[in-house]
């Protein structure tokens, strides 16, 4: 079983639990939010996040705690596994802050994984690298839906192609009430023009709501700083300025305003120009996308892990390589030799 803790329980770390249970191997067994945190080495069940608690502080075995991830940390953190970034990144350098205090303050040495979105918040967590190699941890970051599961999808969509002339990533995400998922969508806003994370951050939730109720409902976004670009770009598939993404998010409907789609456009060793297009299916959640592939790079993670891989790698460092150039072989303590991506 990996020992699971899910820092942030909003809409999609409450997400997650639910995930965890429908998975084989992997158990909750600590939850914090902005108000205290919860840990329970027998596990906690989904069920008891519904959507009247307040905080994970209110729990049977809850505590309140202005500091809960650390507190939560310092306390079990040689009892958890892994770890789910469930947080808002804003400021967007909250979540290398919040690694950096975890690896240096508290005895944990094992995965995370993280869902956030921004570049420059990857850009922030590069420098982390022999920091985690150090503390023994493996944090593998662009784990949501994207980037994560489409970036990676075109990772290996890359592979049929001599050379990618673009990949547009476009998403179509419903949510029947902005309130359930209170980060993603404030850190959707801050792309939209005129907009960016001070302003964002200084708005108030009626703020939030009038603009919603402004546009519909509907946020549509183009050309957005999200991190399918570094991340592809890291991993050798092409220059980030061949990337784009952009989507439309409908916070009043369930149902996606219109499907989420992975195109690939390139040219093959053979000269033939083409293109490549994945297709999420309409039924699935932003749960389902989000939470099940983080769930799934966790576990590669903790393989890794287990292996001595640790240090800082990226969604798409755990697909093909579309390129070998730009690698080297490193040998690690135990002499044997690794291959690892700069
Ligand atoms: P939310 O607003 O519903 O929940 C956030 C949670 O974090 C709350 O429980 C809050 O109490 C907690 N929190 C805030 N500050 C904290 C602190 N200092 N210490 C401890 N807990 C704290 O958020 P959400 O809508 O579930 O989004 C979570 C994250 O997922 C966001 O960063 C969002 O951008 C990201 N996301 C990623 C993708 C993707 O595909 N990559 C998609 C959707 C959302």
């Amino acid at each position: 079983m990996i020992r699971i803790a899910i820092l942030g329980a909003g809409g999609l770390g409450r997400g997650m639990a639910t995930v965890i249970e429908a998975r084989k191997g992997f158990q909750l067994v600590a939850l914090a939010d902005r108000l205290g945190y919860a840990y329970n080495p027998k596990g906690i069940a989904s069920s008891v996040l519904g959507r009247d608690l307040e905080s994970v502080a209110d729990l049977p075995e809850g505590l309140t705690s202005d500091e809960a991830i650390l507190d939560l940390m310092q306390a079990h953190g040689d009892q958890i596994d892994a770890i789910f970034m469930a947080l808002p990144n804003l400021p967007v350098d909250f979540f290398a802050k919040t690694i950096e205090q975890i690896a240096t303050e508290t005895p944990f040495q094992g995965v995370v994984v993280d869902a956030l979105k921004r570049t420059k918040a990857v850009e922030l967590l590069l420098p982390l690298n022999e920091l985690l190699q150090e503390q023994n941890i493996t944090y593998v970051t662009g784990c949501g839906a994207t980037p994560g599961f489409l970036t990676t999808v075109a990772a290996v969509a890359a592979q049929s192609f001599a050379e990618i002339t673009a990949i547009d990533i476009y998403f179509g995400v419903g949510v029947d009430g902005w309130e359930k998922y209170r980060a993603t969508v404030r850190e959707d806003i801050l792309h939209l023009p005129g907009y960016n994370a001070e302003i964002v951050a200084a708005m108030s939730d009626d703020d939030i709501k009038a603009l919603l109720d402004e546009r519909g409902g509907i946020i549509e976004l183009v050309n957005m700083e999200h991190a399918d670009d570094i991340i592809l770009e890291l991993a050798g598939v092409c220059d980030r300025s061949k990337i784009t993404v952009g989507g439309k998010v409908d916070v009043r409907h369930a149902k996606k305003p219109c499907s989420t789609t992975v195109t690939m456009k390139g040219i093959t060793a053979f000269g033939q120009t083409t293109q490549h297009q994945f297709i999420v299916g309409d039924e699935t959640t932003m749960v389902d996308n989000v939470c099940g592939p983080a769930l799934g790079f966790m576990a590669r993670a903790v393989e890794m892990h287990n292996n001595d891989l640790t240090g800082l790698y990226t969604s798409a460092d755990l697909m093909p390589k579309t390129s070998a150039e730009g690698m080297r072989l490193k040998a690690n303590e135990l002499g044997r030799e690794e291959l690892l991506s700069l």
